[in-house]
């Protein structure tokens, strides 16, 4: 057996049986007083692999059928790290660009600075091919003056910016598909302090205003190459009527849990059933660590966590097979993890699709189970004449009567 920092590599018999690596320190602590002790097969299922890990990664190799309930428990979650980091001139001109090439040159990511400020050179010759190459691409650019514009977004903010667009995961059902332009690069903005001092036009300082920033990105999912989530929780710590909102899908929260918030940001997970995280959400943290980082960001400081306030977004709600006991599993995984008083917000999204985005999900995830089928929808117009595709009354009773019995809120 070998400890090193963060580090575990336990052997018996000469046969390596696991690596397990955690983000926590606290958690590290208590697996050392594991090993020292007498570690069986039971500890190890019921003590490492609940939910109560901050895993960063663990990797089963060799001999991992012995314990079949740990692979099957947690899934590996590892960091995104992009194939490759591109630059425009404009970006490297930037303090804040500056502090992103630091980060990635930290860890040692292949870098290239672009001849112009556009990206170029990003397609495949199918859709299928140019969506692998974006996603494993991270660009750093200076937002452009539209952002600076911003658009209400009710109900869940007052104004939504954009500290990035795009997104490392691979959810089969994304709320991106079709409101981007181009090729799904992660597009991660070089001159977010400009980008922050823009909201001082928008925030009142007679009533509270608030700001949703995970719109366009999952900011958290990201926020290892940039920064740019803490920084702008440290800005609406310093804000008098501003308050923050963001939420992921992600769970590396330890640069976030010390920060000056102030109580000015609210920061949320999206949930989900088992069957639609475990098969749709590829990339993403496994729910039980979201919930977990959730918890750490909600306690309070004396006992080691972040004192924000909280939310829960449970989106997107589908009526699959045994709808109501796998969302009543999820409600006990969310009761055990929140299992002490906090400021704790829920919004219940039910799934939905428009004609663009079913297009581009289909070009993105060409096998995909997810049921877009507008037989058995019932269509939605907004007020602009757009429509989407939405479950029919009845299902939506059915569902509405459940969750909202559960979670104690209605949904849309
Ligand atoms: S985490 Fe959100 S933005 Fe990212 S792929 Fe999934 S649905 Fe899309």
């Amino acid at each position: 057996m070998r400890l090193g920092a963060y580090t575990v590599v336990r052997q018996e018999g000469g046969q390596l049986h696991r690596i397990v690596r955690f983000s926590n320190a606290d958690f590290w602590a208590e697996v050392r007083h594991l090993i020292k002790g007498d570690l069986n097969k039971n500890d190890v299922t019921s003590r490492i692999i609940v939910p109560n890990t901050q895993t960063d990664s663990l990797v089963m190799p060799a001999a991992s059928n012995e314990f079949p309930s740990v692979a099957s428990s947690v899934a590996s979650f590892r960091r995104w790290m992009p194939d490759r980091v591109l630059f425009t001139p404009a970006a490297l001109e930037e303090p804040w660009g500056q502090q992103i090439l630091a980060r990635v040159q930290r860890l040692n990511l292949p870098v290239e600075e672009l001849p112009r400020n556009r990206l170029t050179g990003l397609r495949g010759e199918t859709e299928r091919e140019t969506y692998d190459i974006a996603k494993r691409t991270l660009a750093v650019v200076t937002a452009p003056a539209s952002q600076f514009k911003l658009s209400p977004i009710p109900p869940s903010a007052d104004w939504q910016f954009h500290l990035a667009e795009g997104c490392p995961a691979h959810c089969q059902y994304c709320y991106l598909a079709g409101s981007l332009q181009g090729p799904p690069v992660i597009r991660v903005y070089a001159n977010l302090p400009q980008i922050l001092a823009n909201l001082g036009n928008y925030d009142q300082s007679s009533v509270p205003t608030s700001f949703e920033v995970s719109c366009y990105t999952d900011p958290l999912g990201i926020e290892h190459l940039t920064g740019s989530l803490a920084e702008c929780i440290r800005y609406f710590g310093t804000r008098e009527q501003g308050y923050l909102r963001w939420v992921s899908k992600f769970d590396a929260v330890d640069g976030l849990v010390d920060l000056p918030h102030n109580g000015h940001t609210r920061c949320r997970v999206s949930v989900n059933a088992a069957p639609i995280s475990q098969r749709m959400e590829g990339g993403t943290a496994s729910v039980a660590g979201r919930l977990q980082a959730l918890r750490r960001l909600a306690l309070p400081r004396e006992q080691g966590g972040g004192n924000y306030p909280i939310g829960l977004v449970i989106a997107p709600i589908m009526p699959i097979e045994d709808w109501e006991d796998h969302y009543e599993q999820l409600f006990d995984q969310i009761s055990e993890a929140l299992d002490f008083n906090c400021d704790l917000t829920f919004e219940l999204i039910s799934h939905r699709f428009t004609p663009g985005s079913k297009e581009v999900l289909q070009s993105w995830y060409p096998h995909s189970k997810l049921e877009m089928d507008e037989e058995k929808r019932i269509i939605k117009r907004n007020k602009f004449g757009g429509i989407k595709y939405v479950y029919d009354t009845n299902t939506m009773k059915q569902l509405r009567q459940f969750l909202s019995s559960r979670f104690g809120t209605d949904f849309r």
